[in-house]
């Protein structure tokens, strides 16, 4: 794999690091010419010092820099490829896998909290992309995670479920938050409208949501979240419907 550049922070610690294993070789290195020539009943004279930190540095500064380098450049591909393999490739949002474990490991702590899951289906997409082209409706779906991610906060958890199909996990809101946020997902995506060749056409999301009470798991919360969806979807679309909340608000119980 091709090496990947560093950014600034990583230069740093390769500098800092190099520097101070330099430092220590040095260090230790004098002691221990030190204490050879104080057991050959000689003191180190001031040449004698100077070569015994010169040396260690001249021999083994390049070799320190360059395991430094390779380390952090090590580390700055995993990094990469960790951030590959949790994201979707076409909307940079979390992948289904890593969405879902992410959002367990929230409902599934100790103490959970209050938060919430909305399940997004753009609506007529099959339409887009048979008028549009395929292409267009990539960029579609580009633009409804960018305006899904423009409406949350950083902390909140975006993913791709599959084909036109996002969730979005918003942590510790009570339900009149996450039902205030859902609607202006929705307002925000039906300002929008793709155009081709004299062609124009709004977008539309339908949204089911469910708030989450205490410890349960992501598919009891999305049972419930995408029974809305699909009530929203025969009610007309460019809607959002909440179910029940899920979960007894119960912390200690887990089933
Ligand atoms: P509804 O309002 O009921 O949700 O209708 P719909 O047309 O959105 O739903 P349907 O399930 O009939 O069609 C979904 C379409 O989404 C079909 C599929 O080709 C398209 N699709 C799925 N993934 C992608 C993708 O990555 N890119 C593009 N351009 N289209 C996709
Ligand atoms: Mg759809
Ligand atoms: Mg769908």
């Amino acid at each position: 794999m091709e090496t990947p550049p560093l950014p600034p922070a990583a230069w740093g610690r390769v500098w800092r690091r190099t520097l101070a294993t330099m430092a220590i070789s040095a260090i230790g290195s004098l002691v221990l010419a030190q204490v050879l020539m104080l057991t050959l009943s000689q003191g180190l004279d001031a040449a004698g010092a100077t070569a015994s930190v010169i040396l260690p540095l001249l021999l083994g500064g390049p070799m320190l820099f360059y395991m430094q380098l390779r380390s952090q450049q090590l580390s700055e591909a995993n990094r990469r490829l960790e951030a590959l393999a949790s994201t979707d490739w076409l909307t940079d949002c979390l992948n289904r896998r890593v969405f879902t474990n992410e959002v367990d490991a929230v409902l599934q702590a100790r103490a959970p909290g209050h938060n919430a899951l909305l399940v997004v289906d753009a609506d007529h997409f099959k339409a887009i992309n048979d008028r549009f082209g395929h292409h267009r409706g990539d960029e579609v779906l580009r633009l409804i995670a960018d305006g899904i991610k423009a409406n949350v906060r950083d902390s909140d958890f975006v993913g791709r479920l599959g084909g036109e199909e996002f969730g979005i996990f918003l942590r510790d809101v009570d339900e009149s938050v996450a039902k205030r946020t859902a609607e202006r997902i929705r307002e925000h995506i039906n300002a929008l409208s793709v155009q081709s060749d004299g062609f124009s056409q709004r977008l539309s999301v339908s949204i089911g949501g469910a708030a989450a009470q205490g410890r349960l798991t992501f598919a009891e919360l999305f049972r419930t979240a995408d029974r809305r969806l699909y009530e929203a979807k025969r009610n007309g679309r460019n809607q959002h419907l909440f179910g029940e909340p899920v979960g007894d608000g119960d912390s200690a119980a887990i089933g």
